[in-house]
């Protein structure tokens, strides 16, 4: 053997990262499932099983393949990566080790350190110095402008210089809410192995078939969202609603994020299904700037923001993490109870629940931004440490004071009843902002912007949301409202 090759838990493909040049002949396989991974309490994170047991057994899977091509492969257990390393370095004295460039700044970090050689992370469509060079050249780092220049560069779903379809976006026809009653195509179920049975009697999982755990698996689920969902993708993409728990959302973050499936694998059969018809302008547009837009621009400002950016609290938010986030129980706000039983079911929900309903209760609430941050990285299946930075603390709870989003996303309970069909058996009424039975959505969106609006008065894209609360005749009574829903919400009766 001549060399050593990492592989972290998220470089899981053959064709990218360190494995692109590998041979069997001369390289050495290793992955580490750390017990700061795995444990709960003290050493390890409380992290959702459907996750752990996501990572662990695709990890599981990806090396079994790995040995059948004719790899030698050391998968070991460790308290830490840097200890499982050092187990494998002293068995195979003398190797150098190389790696991909890591996902987070903790691991580069940590790998750097232990004198690990990189080699150039390309599990994404952008390289590292070409985002850094863009965001230099930008007064405000405005995803759509990146987003364009996406299109250009990669020569996807252009018709010459300009967008196919004549626009660079359709988000008009994309926000329509969600039909009556609901049934779409059935959703697909994984068929489990013994990797999986064994992985789900070590952490103590019951096992779902609702997340893949193999490469098969993640290519099905791509063919699965071509086949059955990506045309109607577009206009219910930011629908919510009880008949359906994922629309037609692809749900391909996990293997992304992962590497089970490569970015540029799921825009060419985006594109393949586009360019031989049947697949609507606003469905295709709108998947793919999901793909080459905003998973691209998260990464690359996660990067160009640097490690420090996590801890951002520029709104001085410092309540705790209220008990509904991890008790539907403690909660009568029908939005949120069908939403937080739905992360415990499966671990995933769509953008907006994430955005509109999770995110807007942190920021009306004032609700600490890290604490926010911590809970959202445990529960979700997909909640690598690059993304939900900086979609929590940028785009969630707006606590970067603007870096990345003009403006918060903070909403009152009048955009989700547009949006879903929670509303009706709500014991609140969204158009209430005052009184027993409003919605608390209302009331505290309007309370936030009034603890807000000095600050808020200087941002023109406000401008609009502070006139509407000068306006308020019943600011006093709302006051009052706003602290007795902040009280229930702590003590769990709202
Ligand atoms: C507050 C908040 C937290 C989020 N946390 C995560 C996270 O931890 N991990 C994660 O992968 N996504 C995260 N997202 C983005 C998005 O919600 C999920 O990618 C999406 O819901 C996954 O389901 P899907 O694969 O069906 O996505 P689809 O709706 O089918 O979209 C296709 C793909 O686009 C990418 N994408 C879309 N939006 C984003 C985005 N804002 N950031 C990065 N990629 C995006 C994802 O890879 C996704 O698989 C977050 C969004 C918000 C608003
Ligand atoms: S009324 Fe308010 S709390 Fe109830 S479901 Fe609607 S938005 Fe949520």
């Amino acid at each position: 053997m001549k060399r050593i090759i990492y592989l972290p838990f998220d470089h899981l493909h053959r064709d990218f990262g360190a494995l692109k040049s590998a041979d069997p002949s001369s390289d050495l396989i290793v992955l580490v499932e750390s017990a700061r991974m795995v444990s709960t309490g003290v050493t390890g994170r409380n992290w959702h099983r459907e996750r752990l047991f996501f990572l662990i057994s695709s990890a599981r899977h990806f090396a079994q393949s790995l040995e059948l091509e004719g790899f030698t492969v050391e998968y070991v257990k460790a308290p830490t990566t840097v200890s499982g390393l050092e187990a494998v370095q002293a068995k195979y004295a003398g190797l150098p080790i190389i790696c991909a460039e890591p996902s987070s700044f903790r691991q580069f970090a940590a790998l750097a350190a232990f004198g690990v050689k990189f080699i150039e992370n390309d599990f994404f469509l952008t390289p590292r110095p070409l985002f850094q060079s863009w965001a230099e050249g930008q007064k405000s780092y405005l995803m759509e402008s990146f987003y364009r220049k996406q299109r250009t560069r990669l020569n996807i779903l252009m018709d010459g210089s300009e967008p196919a379809g004549g626009a660079w976006n359709f988000d008009k026809e994309n926000r329509l809410p969600p039909p009556k009653k609901y049934e779409g195509p059935l959703y697909l179920e994984h068929e489990r192995d013994e990797i999986d049975r064994q992985v789900a009697a070590e952490i103590g999982h019951e096992m779902t078939t609702t997340w893949a755990t193999s490469r098969q698996g993640a290519l099905n689920q791509l063919e699965n969202f071509i086949a059955n969902h990506f045309a109607e993708f577009g206009p219910l993409e930011d629908a919510m609603t009880t008949d359906n728990w994922a629309l037609h959302h692809s749900l391909l973050s996990p293997y992304l994020n992962n590497a089970l499936l490569h970015p540029s694998e799921v825009v060419s059969a985006a594109v393949k299904a586009f360019n031989s018809g049947g697949i609507p302008i606003e469905s295709a547009e709108g998947f793919i700037r999901q793909v080459i837009g905003w998973r691209e621009y998260v990464n690359g400002m996660y990067w160009f923001l640097g490690p420090d950016y996590r801890e951002n609290n520029q709104l001085n938010a410092d309540r705790k993490l209220l008990p509904l986030f991890n008790d539907p129980a403690a909660t009568q706000m029908n939005c949120i109870k069908e939403t937080v039983s739905d992360i415990q079911e499966r671990a995933w929900v769509h953008h907006i629940p994430r955005l509109m309903l999770l995110s807007n209760l942190a920021l009306v609430t004032g609700t600490n931004p890290q604490e926010f941050l911590e809970w959202m990285r445990e529960v979700f299946i997909d909640a690598s440490e690059w993304v939900m930075v900086p979609n929590v603390i940028g785009m969630g709870v707006h606590a970067d004071g603007g870096q990345m989003m003009t403006k918060p996303y903070a909403a009152g309970g009048a955009y989700i009843s547009r949006m879903s069909n929670y509303c009706k058996p709500c014991v609140y009424n969204p158009k209430l902002r005052t009184g027993e039975t409003a919605c608390p959505f209302t009331t505290l969106y309007w309370d936030f912007l009034d603890r807000h609006k000095e600050s808020f008065a200087k941002n023109h894209r406000m401008s609009q949301q502070v006139f509407g609360l000068n306006r308020l005749s019943d600011l006093p009574e709302l006051r009052i409202r706003a602290k007795e829903v902040l009280k229930g919400l702590e003590a769990g009766t709202i």
